[in-house]
């Protein structure tokens, strides 16, 4: 069993003492790490602490602060392999997803660190010649991080290297499901020689979360997890009239087109919800596809489906690994029994996997729902685990329809070769991101997040740095002349 403390102020905290909890290892079924359930006390140090590391890191210039952002990045990539062990063990995740998520995470720490000495404001010509104005780009101060655990460093890169990089210091709090590798996160930040209190980790459940969304010295919230704790942030937030990102759920349609190429449009639809165990916010879990394709995708998916190799999330080889915890696991086997109480048609899946290897952990059969109509609970609710719902459709108007008959509004994927009708539908889409001949596609520059209840704000690309910023506007007049105090000067 490991054991771990809080990280605040660049110390570990507190042991395993006090109030614990226990992390699992879902391929094993068997706790592994004890970590500690921190006090408000114990946040409010964490706030204190990044209160006081944010003096030593404003007062830094950006390119100091980029020095620092690239030696985490090089640090990152040089223990990525380690780190990803450590996750995958934790959330079942395979290990090919988390090698390659660490080197990502270390590529938006190199992206933002460019961004450190380049935080720019403009300068605005005034109707009024006498007043030169320009703007500055100032961050929030102290910035609080909340997590979900299906991808604790992916998720914590689309915040942290932009919060740094802006001139903020972080409390960050990972899901109380999967909190090891942001806690050894912070060995690796010691490394790279980030001042103490720059980033701070407190641990433990709803509550740890709670006191930082009320917390004064908590300047901003960004936050990644389900649509109905996205509610409650959101409305604790407005009470204390603090801004929050948030980054929620997603039931992405994921259209394939009777002119698409049909092996591409396969890997795509199965990258889509297999990948990641579907565990993931941007699962193209309703796939919408052309009558006249119909019949020969499903065919093509569930015999890939079936051939999908499951089994030790830490073996290269594995393709899906097990649903991340014990209360992930009742969910997704509760929205399949459900869903074939719906009427839909089970092509393959639906149950628990067993057989060599598999029988300890939490594994689920790749599942495939064909039949599916748009009102079915099937196709409505974010399921978060391998369970594909295909609908088919007629129509070009018909596929967009359906795809935005939903409350979310993460992602949407189109499959087609012709051009004329990818332009045409991309604007129809009440998405924030679409891709077109791909499927969860990521990259530093571009960016990323959702609209209707998938949240609001955006992570990566400019666009994530900006929202860890405010706009400060001056006006400075060199007119000389004495102005009437009763009237407003324009
Ligand atoms: P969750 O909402 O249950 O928990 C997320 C985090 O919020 C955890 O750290 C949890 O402890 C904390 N929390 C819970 N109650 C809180 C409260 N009242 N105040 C403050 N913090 C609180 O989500 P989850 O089950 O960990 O993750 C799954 C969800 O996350 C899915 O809906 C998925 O789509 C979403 N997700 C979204 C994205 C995205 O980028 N849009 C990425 C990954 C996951």
């Amino acid at each position: 069993m490991r054991e771990y403390g809080l990280y605040i102020g660049g110390e570990w905290v507190g042991g395993a003492s006090g109030e614990t909890f226990q992390s699992f290892n879902p391929y094993r079924q068997q706790p592994w790490a004890t970590l500690r359930e921190a006090t408000e006390a114990e946040v409010d140090a964490a706030v204190q602490a990044a209160q006081k590391g944010n003096e030593t890191w404003r007062a830094m210039n950006g390119g100091a602060r980029a020095e620092i952002l690239n030696r985490i990045a090089a640090v990152l990539s040089a223990n990525g392999d380690d780190l990803a062990e450590l996750e995958s063990t934790d959330n079942g995740k395979v290990i090919r997803e988390t090698r390659s998520q660490m080197q990502f995470v270390a590529r938006l720490f190199r992206f933002y660190a460019g961004y450190a000495d380049k935080l720019y404001g403009s300068t605005i010509p005034l109707d009024q010649p006498a007043i030169f104005d320009y703007t500055t780009r100032e961050p929030y101060g102290v910035v609080g991080l909340i997590t979900a655990w299906n991808s604790p460093i992916s998720l914590l890169g689309n915040k942290l290297p932009a919060a740094l990089a802006a001139g903020n210091c972080a409390v960050v709090k990972p899901s109380e499901h999967a909190s090891v590798t942001t806690l050894e996160f912070c060995k690796l930040l010691e490394k790279a020689g980030v001042p103490p209190g720059v980033v701070n980790v407190v641990t433990g459940g709803p509550k740890v979360g709670d006191a930082m969304v009320r917390h004064p010295g908590i300047a901003k919230v960004s936050f990644t997890g389900s649509p109905g704790v996205g509610r409650i942030i959101a409305a604790t937030a407005g009470q204390h009239l603090k801004p929050v990102t948030l980054e929620l759920g997603g039931k992405s349609p994921n259209i394939i087109f009777d002119d698409a190429d049909l092996d591409q449009a396969t890997v795509g639809a199965l990258a889509g919800i297999f990948a990641a165990t579907g565990q993931t916010c941007i699962a193209g879990s309703r796939l919408l596809v052309q009558k006249r394709v119909h019949d020969e995708i499903v065919e093509r998916l569930a015999e890939r489906a079936k051939a999908i190799r499951m089994g030790d999330p830490l073996d290269p080889a594995t393709e899906m690994g097990t649903a991340a915890n014990e209360p992930q696991f009742n969910r997704i086997m509760a929205a399949i029994d459900s869903a074939k109480g719906d009427g839909a048609t089970l092509v393959t899946g639906g149950a628990r996997a067993t057989g060599a290897g598999l029988d300890d952990g939490l594994f689920i059969q790749p599942t495939i729902f064909s039949g599916v109509t748009n009102d079915m609970k099937v196709a409505q609710n974010e399921i978060f685990g391998p369970v594909l719902s295909v609908i088919s459709f007629e129509e070009e108007d018909e596929a967009i329809a359906i795809a935005n008959d939903i409350p979310y509004g993460l992602a949407s994927g189109v499959w087609t070769t012709n051009l004329s009708r990818a332009m045409r539908t991309i604007p129809k889409l009440r998405s924030g991101v679409v891709w077109v001949n791909t499927y969860r596609m990521v990259a530093a520059q571009a960016p990323f997040g959702g609209v209707k209840e998938s949240g609001f704000g955006r992570e990566r690309g400019e666009q994530g740095l900006l929202e860890f910023t405010n706009v400060k506007n001056v006006m400075i007049d060199f007119s000389g002349e004495k102005r009437d105090p009763f009237a407003v000067k324009n």
